[in-house]
């Protein structure tokens, strides 16, 4: 089996500004991000984005825009070296559309675990908020909870 860290996009990656981010000029890398991941790599874990984008839902973007910000930011990502395994995300939101996949709920991160046998005892999930913890949680994850933008380099050594 293989073990994995979940991250949380926005506040997690790269910098959570308070509004939706589907520009690429609004996608600012967070301090210590690639460092962070660069460890967590060499300790061999396979690394997962799993992100709510409501802003679909609310047509403030489409999904070509998100999946575009996805392949922009895996590639800005391997070229150091890092790379990510999947990214997914609910474009859901529940004023407008129910869905099984919106964290808190853990469909998503549950997919993930089968398409690439992952062992969640094993494995970590990185979040900013609550329901990351909890969707995280669900699927039997360890959750890491920690303040939005923050240097993901506090966090690696709580990751065996
Ligand atoms: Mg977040
Ligand atoms: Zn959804």
């Amino acid at each position: 089996m293989n073990k994995a860290v979940f991250l949380d996009r926005d506040g997690v990656i790269n910098f959570e500004h308070g509004d939706y981010t589907y520009d690429k000029a609004d996608f600012q890398i967070n301090d210590g991000v690639i460092e962070s991941l660069k460890i967590i790599v060499e300790k061999g874990y396979l690394l997962i984005v799993i992100t709510n984008q409501s802003g679909i839902a609310k047509e403030v973007y489409d999904h070509s825009a998100v999946q575009g910000l996805h392949d922009f930011m895996t590639a800005t990502l391997l070229k150091d070296n890092i790379p990510l395994a999947a990214v997914y995300y609910c474009p859901h939101h529940p004023d407008l559309s129910e869905c099984l996949c919106r964290k808190p709920q853990s469909i998503m991160v549950e997919k993930a675990i089968a398409r690439f046998n992952i062992d969640p005892k094993a494995s970590y999930l990185i979040g900013d908020r609550e329901r990351d913890i909890i969707a995280g949680g669900t699927a039997g994850l360890t959750g890491i909870l920690i303040e939005s933008n923050s240097t993901l380099m506090e966090v690696v050594p709580m990751i065996a």
